[in-house]
């Protein structure tokens, strides 16, 4: 048998994982006898915040995580298939669907029992009745200081914040035009080069390198566009920056995400910080002008109803009524409803290359398995990708086989070894990059033909390496 503490992304693939390979598992979860600061519901695996899995395809290091998972039976990719909404080249789904999907399928699984209560204390483990710890960036108070008690110092904490969402039939619709930023779609067109990263993370950047934005734009979609002229966003950023913070005034003292800044945060780094960040105009055309806008704020459909809208991006710690008022001086945007504002919240994650082998098990205490956000992963698909390999590892410990990661070479065995390998002393975090995965002995020469030749190369591994696993 194997226990699993959280139900949140990480915790559910794991317990399918655990439970397809034939071994009982009973899964706690305390919502709804115990809330956090941010989910909403009682549901397993609800997504908190943005509704995409961001970019789809091969050339991109997210896309290819997902093609993985697919190929490992992950719940998570099937679920999210199931819920599927249009956002161009990324996954994005509804959310209710998506959630209900996987409390299906975990809840009426015969292997599977849910338990709804808090876990205060670690519960025992041994070989044969392995632990998976995966109760997320907002681990209850109690639980996280028993974590602290047994992983040490080493277990940590920083502030993470997220975007607002309005109501769809409050956008001036006349002010706003639709478009994918270089007019990537999921009808396979093929623009520029899109980033990547939580949502958008650009470049190189090896074994202690930051992840990315909570919410920046994908560069890939079906997005409605506020262009802004520069005197409406002279006084957007004025405003922005006079506005009142809910919480924080020592931005260099807070110890933010880097890749997950407030715009707050970002606009007192200086006036042209949005404008090449969330608010970065490129690729993208104002039909009505002919022209690149002189800045630009992306909102991203956030349910299959296609009735909320998520301001991409632009997560937030100002005041709700300071939020209304600076957000409403948008181009289209004037008469806003906000169904969500942004906030702040706490992220909790352990130092991982501290106490972590890349089978994601606690290097002192081998029965004990980290998953998910807190194992000191960043964003959801990497979250249920540790959920994934951690389950699969704990089934193998309780079935008396060996335990295993796939190669570097491949997405989800670059996570594993980067969460486990790199530098203790900076640790932060990561997004999937191609950047922390193994690199090619001779690289073709275009970015796009490299990036694909990656993917192509991990699948290959990955089959290779489920070959070994099950002879
Ligand atoms: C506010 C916020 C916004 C985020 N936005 C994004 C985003 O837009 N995109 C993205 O890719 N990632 C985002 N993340 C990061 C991360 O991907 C998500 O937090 C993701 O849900 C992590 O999955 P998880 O399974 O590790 O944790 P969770 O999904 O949070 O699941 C953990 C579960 O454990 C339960 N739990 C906690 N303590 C206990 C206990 N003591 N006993 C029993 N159960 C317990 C919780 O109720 C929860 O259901 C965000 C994180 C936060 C906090």
């Amino acid at each position: 048998m194997v226990r699993i503490v959280g139900g949140g992304l990480a915790g559910c693939e794991a317990a399918w994982q655990v439970a397809s390979a034939g071994v009982p598992v009973t899964l706690y979860e305390m919502r709804p006898v115990r809330g956090t600061a941010v989910h909403k519901t009682d549901r397993l695996a609800e997504l908190v915040c943005s509704n995409s899995f961001r970019g789809d395809k091969l050339d991109n290091a997210v896309g290819l995580l997902k093609e993985e998972m697919r190929r490992l039976g992950s719940l998570v990719m099937r679920a999210a298939e199931a819920s599927r909404v249009p956002a161009g080249a990324a996954l994005a789904v509804d959310r209710e669907v998506f959630s209900n999907a996987i409390t299906t399928a975990i809840s009426t699984h015969p292997l599977i029992s849910v338990v709804r209560e808090e876990v205060t204390t670690l519960p025992a483990s041994s070989a044969g009745e392995p632990l998976i710890v995966a109760t997320g960036p907002l681990t209850s108070d109690a639980l996280s200081a028993d974590i602290t008690r047994l992983v040490g110092g080493d277990h940590l904490y920083f502030y993470d914040a997220i975007s607002p969402i309005v109501l769809a039939e409050s956008i001036d619709r006349s002010r706003v035009f639709r478009q994918s930023r270089w007019d990537r779609s999921i009808s396979g067109r093929e623009g520029r080069e899109g980033h990547e990263g939580r949502e958008g993370q650009v470049g190189q950047v090896g074994l202690a390198g930051p992840g990315v934005a909570c919410g920046v734009d994908d560069g890939q979609g079906d997005y409605l566009n506020c262009p802004f002229t520069q005197e409406e966003y002279e006084r957007f950023y004025e405003a922005l920056i006079h506005a009142e913070s809910a919480t924080v005034h020592d931005f260099d003292k807070e110890r933010f995400f880097e890749g997950c800044l407030p715009i707050e945060v970002m606009a007192h780094r200086g006036v042209d910080t949005l404008r090449f960040g969330p608010m970065k105009p490129v690729g993208l055309t104002d039909p009505r002008t002919g022209r690149t806008p002189y800045a630009a704020v992306q909102l991203r459909q956030d349910n299959l109803a296609a009735d909320h809208f998520s301001l991409v991006g632009f997560q937030t710690q100002l005041k709700w009524g300071e939020q209304a008022r600076v957000l409403r001086l948008i181009p289209g945007l004037e008469q806003a409803e906000f169904v969500r504002y942004g906030m702040v919240h706490r992220n909790t994650y352990v130092n991982g290359p501290t106490v972590l082998t890349e089978t994601w098990q606690l290097k002192q205490h081998p029965t004990i398995f980290f998953a998910g956000q807190m194992s000191g992963v960043e964003g959801y698909v990497e979250s249920a990708a540790s959920g994934l390999l951690a389950g699969l590892n704990a089934a193998a410990l309780a079935q008396g086989r060996p335990t295993s990661a796939p190669p570097r070479t491949t997405a989800i065995g670059a996570l594993a070894f980067y969460a486990s390998h790199a530098n203790p002393a900076h640790y932060e975090p990561s997004n999937i990059t191609f950047g922390i995965m193994e690199p090619l002995a001779k690289p073709p020469r275009g970015k796009g033909d490299r990036k694909v030749a990656m993917s192509n190369r991990a699948l290959d591994a990955l089959a290779a390496w489920l070959r070994e696993r099950a002879a």
